[in-house]
C-alpha cells in the first residue's frame, strides 16, 4: 500500500516528534510564559512509534526526521535511532536545538544516524540569549564542533531570520557557512508561535537573503530533490553551501512529500492542517497492522494541496510548531 494523495504526491518522509518539551524558549516557537504540557499519559510509547515507524516503512516512506520540542531530551532517543535504523529507513535525521549535542553525538552517529540539522538564530552571544530566553551559546557552538567532527557532516544550519531580530545577521551566517564548510540554511518565520507575534512584516523573504548574499560572494545553484523544501546554492569561490526555505514567499506544496507524527499520536498531513488525526485508538485499541495501515492510508489520501498562509482567509492551527514537529 504505497502513500501517495490524491493529487498523486507520494509521501516518502515522515517527521517523528518525540515530545513536545523543550529546554529553550525561542520567542518564534514558545511561550515566554509557561505552557500546558501534553499529559504524559498522551505521550506515545517508543513501542508505538516504533510500530508507526514500520508500518510507514513498509507504505514507502524512506526518510525519517526526528523531532520536537527538543528531541534530545526525552531519554531513549539513541535507542529508538538504532531501531528505525534496523527497520530499514534509508535516512535517519534530527532537528535538535544542539544544547546537549556535544554530549550526545557520538552515541547518536553510533546508533546509526545519517544527519542532522541544528538550529542557531545568531551568532551574537546576547541576541542568541534573547531569541532562545536561555544561555546557552557556547553549549550550543560546542554541539556544532562535536557534529562537525562526526561522520553526521556536512551539518546543516537552521536560522529563522525575523525581522528587526537577527534579519542583520544575513551575510554572517553566510560567512560562518565559508569559514566551517557547513550548509547554512535560512528559514522564513511562519505563523506557527505560541505567543501569535506573527504578521507578513516579521518575515524576510527568501529572494531578499539570496540577494544579500549573492551580491558579496557569487552563488552557484546545486542540485535538489523536487520535493526538498530548500533551494539550494554553494560559493562560486569556495567552500560551504546556502538552503533558501521560502515557505511564506514561494510555498512549495506542489511537490510535498511529507507527513507529521506528533508526540501525541495525532498524524498530520501538513504543518498547517486545521485539524489532526488520533492514531492512538488503533495503537491503544487492539487494531491490527492491517486495520492501522489503512487509517493511514485513507488520511494521506486527503492530504490538504497546499496551506493558505498567503490567502485572505488563513487561519493559523491551534497547535503551534512546539507541539507540532517542525
Ligand atoms: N528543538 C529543535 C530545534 O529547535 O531544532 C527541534 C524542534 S523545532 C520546532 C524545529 C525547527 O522549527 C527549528 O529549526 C526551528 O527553528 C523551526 N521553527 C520553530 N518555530 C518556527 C516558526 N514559527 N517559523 C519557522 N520555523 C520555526
Ligand atoms: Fe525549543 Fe526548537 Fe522551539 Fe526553540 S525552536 S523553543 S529549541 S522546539
Amino acid at each position: 500500500m504505497p502513500l501517495v494523495d490524491k493529487f498523486g504526491r507520494q509521501i516518502t518522509d515522515v517527521r517523528v516528534s518525540v515530545t513536545d518539551r523543550c529546554n529553550f524558549r525561542c520567542v518564534y516557537c514558545r511561550s515566554a510564559n509557561p505552557e500546558n504540557h501534553m499529559p504524559s499519559r498522551d505521550l506515545l510509547e517508543w513501542e508505538e512509534y516504533e510500530r508507526l515507524v514500520r508500518l510507514l516503512i513498509g507504505m514507502g516512506i524512506r526518510k525519517v526526521r526526528v523531532t520536537g520540542g527538543e528531541p534530545l531530551v526525552r531519554p531513549g532517543i539513541e535507542d529508538f535511532i538504532a531501531r528505525v535504523k534496523a527497520l530499514g529507513a534509508a535516512d535517519v535525521s534530527m532537528t535538535t536545538n544542539a544544547y546537549l549535542l556535544a554530549e550526545r553525538c557520538k552515541r547518536l552517529a553510533a546508533a546509526g544516524m545519517d544527519r542532522i540539522n541544528i538550529s542557531l538564530d545568531s551568532l551574537d552571544r546576547d541576541k542568541f540569549e534573547r531569541v532562545t530566553r536561555t544561555r546557552t551559546f557556547d553549549q550550543v557552538i560546542a554541539g556544532i564542533d562535536a557534529a562537525q567532527a562526526s561522520r553526521l557532516r556536512p551539518v546543516k544550519v537552521n536560522a529563522v531570520l525575523v525581522r528587526g531580530l537577527n534579519d542583520d545577521e544575513v551575510e554572517a551566517f553566510a560567512a560562518f557557512a565559508r569559514d566551517r564548510d557547513l550548509i547554512m540554511r535560512f528559514i522564513e518565520f511562519m505563523p506557527l508561535d505560541a505567543d501569535r507575534v506573527w504578521t507578513r512584516d516579521l518575515v524576510v523573504p527568501a529572494a531578499e537573503v539570496y540577494q544579500r548574499i549573492a551580491a558579496r560572494w557569487p552563488l552557484v545553484p546545486v542540485a535538489h530533490e523536487r520535493s526538498e523544501t530548500a533551494r539550494k546554492y554553494r560559493f562560486a569561490d569556495g567552500r560551504g553551501e546556502i538552503g533558501l526555505i521560502a515557505s511564506v514567499t514561494e510555498p512549495f506544496c506542489g511537490a510535498c512529500s511529507r507527513i507529521r507524527l506528533t508526540a501525541d499520536g495525532k498524524l498530520r498531513t501538513c504543518l498547517f492542517s486545521r485539524e489532526d488525526h488520533d492514531l492512538k485508538p488503533f495503537l491503544r485499541g487492539g487494531a491490527s497492522d492491517d486495520e492501522l495501515s489503512e487509517a493511514i492510508v485513507s488520511i494521506v489520501m486527503n492530504k490538504e494541496p497546499g496551506h493558505r498562509i498567503n490567502q485572505p482567509d488563513f487561519v493559523a492551527p491551534s497547535r503551534t510548531m512546539v507541539s507540532i514537529g517542525g
